[in-house]
């Protein structure tokens, strides 16, 4: 156990983030980790409590204890090798986790949780990224469609249990919405590339590029002892409201989506750019929030998000007790450099002129037996020269990947998985948003180990060919 009287001498202490007024002029990472004393001395806060609830609250399981404590001894060898015999990119979930693990750790029921994420991206930052390759090769094949990070885990498992990984990925690059959603001010995208480079050098094949959904890819698949679907879940939830095709309305993704490029350095021809622009941001998401920052960094005039529902309480309900994630009011890093938010706003229509947005219509509303209900009396409008949609996602794109393979749909349109990751097809298994909903990274990767490891068991057993239909 760390220092036994730790959390009693000494307080949280999380990374500190270079001030607004510089960070808003560029696009790179702002979290400064912290010095390796402060780190040891923040991991010499946790309690070694009998029963961790901070592995319950880690969708990966994540050792938090034991590598605090080999912090604390200031042994970071053995505690990266702990971190990554759970997580294959804590550098990733170190930066961009909402660390769930922190709402459940047993020092929040009373003050404040050990800054378990700050430790871990501390921890992550010190692997030299070698190769760690398979022993021996068994020959099997598997095809791993899509490389966002449940992909890139899955295919990451494989390859070092010796099989033979081939990633189709559509987009130019690989990494999926870490890549092309996320923004650099959070994850920069070198961060990607040394691990991919990495997973390269242990033998996975990194198709990109190349639509799996396309017919000689889906007939390709069929020549594989097993398949990873890990597509993501892109489908954004629409607007359906008077004005929406005015021009100056555009997703968040898309929006996203053409920063990152631009900041990759590409050319983005007749892009979306908010500069000089009154910016009004739908959904108080974090997809929102990151239009936020992105529209506050291209020198927007005027940020504004809103959100649907009311505002969250500032500290927990009693019916959201410890040590389940809390429903309170929070503020992003981005939200935090200049933006108005107004809760529990509609948008009733988007309005223009010569068929370019002015403005949104909008009512404010209230809970009324868990419905939301118009406020009489309360329409206003809201001026916009441009209007970011980020209100969730409803699920996988449509494809006719599915129908080839043979996997079934559920009830809400993802692909139907039982625990393991095992579609409805023989030897065919899902992983990530596409099977569980738009969620997290660190819920991604722990499904893409999860699917691997079940396919491994398989391929390990009695060969079948793979069952594949129609394609
Ligand atoms: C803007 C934004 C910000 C986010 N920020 C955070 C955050 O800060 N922290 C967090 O934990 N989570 C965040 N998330 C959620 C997180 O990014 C996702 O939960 C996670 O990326 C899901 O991983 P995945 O591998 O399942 O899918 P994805 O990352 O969506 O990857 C799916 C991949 O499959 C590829 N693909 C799809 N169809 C085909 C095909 N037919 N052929 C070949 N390739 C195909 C896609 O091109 C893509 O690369 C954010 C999401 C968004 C949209
Ligand atoms: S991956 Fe996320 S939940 Fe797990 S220990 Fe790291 S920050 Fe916490």
């Amino acid at each position: 156990m760390a220092d036994p009287r730790g959390f009693l001498k000494l307080g949280r202490k999380k990374a500190s983030e270079r001030p607004v007024a510089e960070r808003v002029r560029h696009f790179h990472e702002f979290v400064e980790p912290p010095p390796p004393p402060a780190l040891a001395e923040q991991a010499s806060r946790c309690m070694d409590c009998g029963v961790p609830f901070c592995h319950q609250g880690c969708p990966l399981g994540n050792l938090v204890p034991e590598w605090n404590d080999l912090v604390w001894k200031g042994s970071l060898d053995l505690a990266r090798a702990r971190l990554l015999a759970t997580n294959n990119f804590p550098e990733i979930t170190g930066r961009v986790c909402p660390a769930p693990c922190e709402a459940s750790c047993v020092l929040a029921l009373e003050g404040e949780p050990v800054a378990i994420k700050d430790i871990e991206r501390a921890i992550a930052d010190t692997e030299d990224f070698a190769p760690v390759k398979a022993a021996r090769r068994t020959g099997r094949r598997v095809a791993v469609v899509g490389s966002g990070p449940a992909g890139l885990a899955g295919a990451q498992e494989l390859a070092r249990r010796g099989h033979d990984v081939v990633v189709y990925e559509r987009d130019a690059a690989a990494g999926g919405l870490l890549r092309y959603g996320i923004p650099d001010f959070k994850l920069e995208k070198g961060v990607i590339d040394r691990r991919v480079a990495q997973m390269e050098a242990e033998g996975v094949r990194f198709s990109c590029g190349v639509d799996a959904a396309s017919p000689a890819i889906r007939s390709e698949l069929r020549t594989y002892d097993a398949v990873l679907l890990a597509v993501g879940a892109r489908r954004p939830r629409d607007l359906e409201v008077p004005g929406r095709a005015l021009a100056g309305v555009h997703f968040a993704m898309d929006y996203l989506t053409q920063q990152n490029r631009r900041v990759a350095g590409e050319v983005v021809e007749g892009g979306v750019d908010a500069r000089g622009k009154r910016v009004v941001v739908i959904g108080g998401g974090d997809t929102g929030s990151d239009c936020v920052g992105t529209a506050i960094r291209q020198g927007a005039a005027r940020v504004t998000q809103l959100e649907i529902m009311p505002r969250p309480p500032d500290a927990r309900r009693e019916d959201n007790p410890w040590p389940e994630w809390p429903l309170v009011f929070r503020t992003s890093s981005s939200q935090e450099e200049g933006c108005d938010r107004e809760f529990a706003v509609k948008t009733v229509e988007i309005v223009g002129a010569e068929g370019r947005v002015t403005g949104l219509s909008a009512v404010r509303v209230t809970l009324d037996g868990g419905r939301l209900v118009d406020v009489a009396g309360s329409a206003h409008v809201i001026e916009a020269d441009l209007v970011l949609l980020a209100m969730g996602f409803t699920g996988p794109e449509a494809s006719p990947l599915y129908a080839a393979l043979g996997v079934d749909l559920d009830a809400r349109g993802n692909v139907a998985v039982d625990g393991e990751g095992r579609t409805s097809a023989h030897n065919v298994y899902c992983a990530g948003d596409a099977s569980r909903g738009q969620s997290l990274v660190v819920w991604a990767i722990a499904d893409g180990r999860r699917a691997a490891h079940a396919i491994d068991r398989a391929l390990g057993a009695a060969v079948r060919p793979l069952a594949v239909v129609g394609g």
